[in-house]
């Protein structure tokens, strides 16, 4: 889910899930046979078979996702889910910030969370190549914080898919509240990046 409420991940989970089902039934199987016997190396092949299949699914779904993002987006936000890279990644867009872009996007859980690694390093390429950037940025709080008074509570996100602030009372999607609250982190990012200079919505300012 976007920030602007664009919806991805539909057409993962229609195509792949089918195919999971069918590889953890082959599983189940591959378990209660003799280990080595003729069924045993071919249900073993049958599921080798059924991985790569989901694998590429994957692959030309996120490619043309993260194509379809980074045409209308030149700098996007990101729940960066490896904290390990949080720190290196930061650095990186201090130090390379790009000029004269528009921020939008904050980006999470449909497309990401189920390969967040591999969407995030397609849109980083993606966005490089065309003089953009991606911004990690801290996963904490993302699900919890409300955009509106910046209440931030477990209590907030009453159900996986609904929002609603305990103090205030805003309600909204979940992921899209989440998507808003990736989005300005992101924007306060580059900001503090440029020198904490106020930046108009929708743009991104090359550090002085
Ligand atoms: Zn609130």
């Amino acid at each position: 889910m976007l920030s602007d409420g664009t919806h991805y991940g539909d057409e993962l989970k229609d195509r792949i899930q089918p195919l999971t089902e069918r590889t953890k039934l082959l599983q189940k199987r591959f378990k209660h046979k003799t280990k080595g016997s003729r069924s045993w190396r071919a249900l073993k092949k049958q599921i080798a078979k059924l991985h790569l299949r989901i694998r590429n699914i994957r692959r030309d779904i996120l490619h043309k996702a993260t194509a379809d993002i980074c045409k209308n987006h030149v700098c996007i936000s990101m729940e960066d889910l490896n904290l390990k890279n949080m720190t290196a990644s930061a650095r990186g867009t201090v130090e390379n910030p790009s000029t004269n872009v528009r921020a939008k996007a904050g980006l999470n859980r449909e497309l990401l969370l189920r390969a967040p690694g591999e969407a995030g390093r397609m849109l980083e390429y993606k966005l490089r190549l065309r003089g953009g950037m991606l911004i990690k940025v801290p996963p904490q709080y993302t699900s919890q914080t409300c955009p509106v008074c910046g209440h931030v509570s477990s209590g907030n996100r009453i159900s996986q898919s609904i929002f609603v602030c305990e103090k205030c009372g805003h309600k909204a999607n979940a992921d899209l509240n989440a998507a808003e609250n990736i989005r300005r982190a992101g924007r306060a990012r580059i900001a503090g990046a440029a020198g904490s200079q106020e930046l108009s919505p929708g743009t991104c300012r090359r550090a002085a």
